[in-house]
Parts: structure tokens; C-alpha cells; sequence
């Protein structure tokens, strides 16, 4: 193994989170996570707003205390050990660097904090100006920077002092759309140089699953499913996840049946083919689609395909992709999209939707 790729993992941070609970009165915050983060991780705490993600943060972090459950690090308990003792590097939103204090100065802050030599303070330093791209700005004021040198100075200032566990709260989320794409493949980076674990927390699906070593997606304060970026969005376990990560279609079955992980069922008196998880919803089943898995032609698919008739009613230019509205003969919307080198080939309005049985899988049908 490439020892540079993983400069601290021995000192990266294995952390398990056991029925973790937390009530504010009568509000349940967080309902009995259960959760281990492995060493070197880079886990994603993902949910819409006041899911419970940066209460959990804050759980981990030592500000909070859990009201129920324990909270293990490299198997030892830690519930009690406070904030400063657990030593986690930080980068919030708001966490905001100190104006007063020059881009080296705001980096160099923890380390003295540390009473580290001040040799060590000074080539620590000059090593995360670095790696964060600053060179050249280490004099300069918080205030003559833009937002995103700001946060990379948060960033160098919450690895300089190479934390076990680095923990992000939304740290990008103000920054605009080609900024925030910058400072994700910076963290990405910094995460791959350090080997730190880190918890990132944002409510954006798509830095979720671009970053990610596994996603954590999180809603009313219950861990609804974890796993790796590909597996959450390819095999969500419930139609909040599968809705909530993409867009998805959802077609409505009668008569399915289960056999082992594979589903069928009826779908306007065609026969749909899809995987399943081996469990059966206990109502109505709905075969879900993401949009990018199904494509149009003029003639239903190939053996092993699932295909309806629909019409199309709009679409829409993306760009690099097209988005195609589609509704099929008994009603059901659909979107298909696909990559615009290849829309130019749809001449008609009338076309069959088609998908290979393992691109559908079956979801219950409530919510
Ligand atoms: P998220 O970070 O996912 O947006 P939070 O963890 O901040 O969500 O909040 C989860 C829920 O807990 C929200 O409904 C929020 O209003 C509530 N909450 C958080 N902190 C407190 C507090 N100190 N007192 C009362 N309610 C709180
Ligand atoms: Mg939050």
C-alpha cells in the first residue's frame, strides 16, 4: 500500500455510535441511531433540513450530550469526554475565522492553542498554506479574501493539527455552484492526503454521492439506509430515499409476485420484470426507474427488457443531457433522460420507454 496516499491513518479515528437518542422537551431529535464510521472514512450525513444531522454532529463533535446511548471511539467509550478532549477538527457554515487574525495566523491559532513548538507551528503552517493553494495570501486579512479562499483557510485551519476526525457541517453551502465544485474536489483531495476520517453533512444529493465513501440519509431525526454512493442511489430501501437522492418513476404494479430477488408484476397488461430486495411491501408494490436507466425508441425492447407505450409531451435542454416528459397510455407520467448526442434520433411522439429488469427495482407503495 502507498504509504503517502495515507500520511495519519494510523492516527484516523474508528468511531460507533450505539441507540444514539436526543429530546429537546418533548421533541425527539434523533431516534436510536445506530452507526459505525470507519478509520479513514469519509462518511456523509445526508437529509433534508432538521433531519437531526447537525445535532448528531454536535453529538459527535462533544458538544452535546446524547440524551440516550453511547458513543465508542477506537473501542473506548467516549459519551463523557468533553469537546476539547476529543479534539476533532471543524468546519462550519458560520464558524467563521478570526478577522483579526492574518490567513497564517488563523492556521497556526489551533496549533498554539496545542503549545507546539513553534518550528513545528511554523513548517505546519507553511505545509497547509500549501496544500489548500494560499501561497502568496498568508499575510492578507479574512476580509481580503473571497468566500471560498475563506473556507480553505477554515479547512487548513481545521487540519493543521492533523485531527483524528475532521467533522464539516454544510461548510460550502453558501458558496456559488462552480466555488462550491472547487472546494468539493479540494476536500476530496485533502481527505485522500490525510487520511483523516471525516463527517461531512449537507442536504445537496448530488455533493452526497460525489464525495462520499458511504452516505448516511437521515430524516426526522431516524437513519433511514447507509452505503456506498452507487448503492443508496441504485437501491434506495424506501421511496424517501430513492425520491430524495434523483429524481425516480414510479410505476404502480398489479398482481406482483417475488421470486428470491426478482420481482413481476403488471403494469398497464405488460408484464414488468424488476430486482427486489427478497422482501415483499406488504401492500401494493411500484416498480421504481431512475431517469438515465430508461431510453426511447420506436419499438418496444429487446428479450430481458421492460417496456411501456408512451407519448412524449415536452422536453427540456440540459445541456450535456436532454429531459424528456412522457406519459404512458393509462396516464402515468414519466422522465427519461439522456445525453443530447443521442436526442436527435427521437422522431415521433409516439414511442415505447424501455429498461434492461435489472435498472427497476420494486419499492412499496405508500410512502
Ligand atoms: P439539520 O441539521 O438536519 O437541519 P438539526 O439537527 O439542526 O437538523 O435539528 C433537528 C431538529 O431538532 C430540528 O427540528 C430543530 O429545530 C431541533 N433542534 C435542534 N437544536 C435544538 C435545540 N437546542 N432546542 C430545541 N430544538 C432543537
Ligand atoms: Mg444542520
Amino acid at each position: 500500500m502507498p504509504q503517502s496516499m495515507h500520511l495519519s491513518d494510523a492516527n484516523a479515528a474508528e468511531i460507533k455510535a450505539v441507540s444514539i437518542g436526543k429530546t429537546f422537551g418533548a421533541f425527539h431529535a434523533l431516534k436510536d441511531l445506530t452507526l459505525d464510521i470507519g478509520r479513514g472514512e469519509f462518511l456523509t450525513l445526508l437529509g433534508p433540513s432538521g433531519s437531526g444531522k447537525t445535532t448528531f454532529l454536535m453529538i459527535l463533535a462533544g458538544f452535546l450530550a446524547p440524551t440516550t446511548g453511547r458513543l465508542m471511539m477506537n473501542g473506548k467509550d467516549i459519551t463523557d469526554v468533553p469537546a476539547e478532549e476529543r479534539s476533532y477538527g471543524m468546519v462550519f457554515q458560520g464558524y467563521a475565522l478570526f478577522p483579526h487574525l492574518t490567513v497564517e495566523q488563523n492556521i497556526a491559532f489551533p496549533l498554539k492553542v496545542r503549545r507546539r513548538p513553534s518550528a513545528e507551528i511554523k513548517r505546519r503552517v507553511g505545509e497547509m498554506v500549501e496544500r489548500v493553494g494560499l501561497s502568496g495570501h498568508e499575510k492578507k486579512l479574512p476580509s481580503r479574501l473571497s468566500g471560498g479562499q475563506q473556507q480553505r483557510v477554515a479547512l487548513a485551519r481545521a487540519l493543521a493539527f492533523e485531527p483524528s476526525v475532521l467533522l464539516l457541517d454544510e461548510p460550502f453551502s453558501a458558496l456559488d455552484k462552480n466555488l462550491r465544485e472547487m472546494m468539493q474536489e479540494e476536500v476530496r483531495r485533502l481527505h485522500q492526503e490525510t487520511g483523516t476520517t471525516f463527517v461531512f453533512v449537507t442536504h445537496d444529493q448530488s455533493e452526497a454521492l460525489a464525495l462520499s465513501s458511504r452516505v448516511a440519509i437521515f430524516n426526522h431525526g431516524e437513519l433511514l439506509q447507509i452505503g456506498r454512493p452507487q448503492h443508496v442511489y441504485e437501491r434506495p430501501a424506501s421511496r424517501f430515499v430513492a425520491e430524495f437522492l434523483g429524481e425516480i418513476n414510479l410505476l404502480p404494479l398489479e398482481d406482483f409476485s417475488l421470486n428470491g430477488d426478482r420481482a413481476e408484476g403488471r403494469f398497464e397488461q405488460r408484464t414488468i420484470v424488476l430486482t427486489a430486495n427478497g422482501t415483499a411491501p406488504k401492500s401494493g408494490g411500484v416498480a421504481a426507474v431512475r431517469p438515465e436507466h430508461m431510453r426511447i425508441s420506436s419499438r418496444s425492447g429487446a428479450d430481458g427488457e421492460n417496456s411501456v407505450a408512451c407519448t412524449i409531451e415536452a422536453e427540456t435542454y440540459l445541456g450535456g443531457s436532454t429531459k424528456y416528459h412522457l406519459r404512458t397510455n393509462g396516464g402515468v407520467g414519466l422522465a427519461v433522460s439522456m445525453p443530447t448526442v443521442n436526442a436527435g434520433n427521437i422522431t415521433s411522439k409516439d414511442v415505447w420507454v424501455s429498461w434492461p429488469a435489472e435498472q427497476g427495482f420494486l419499492l412499496p407503495d405508500g410512502s
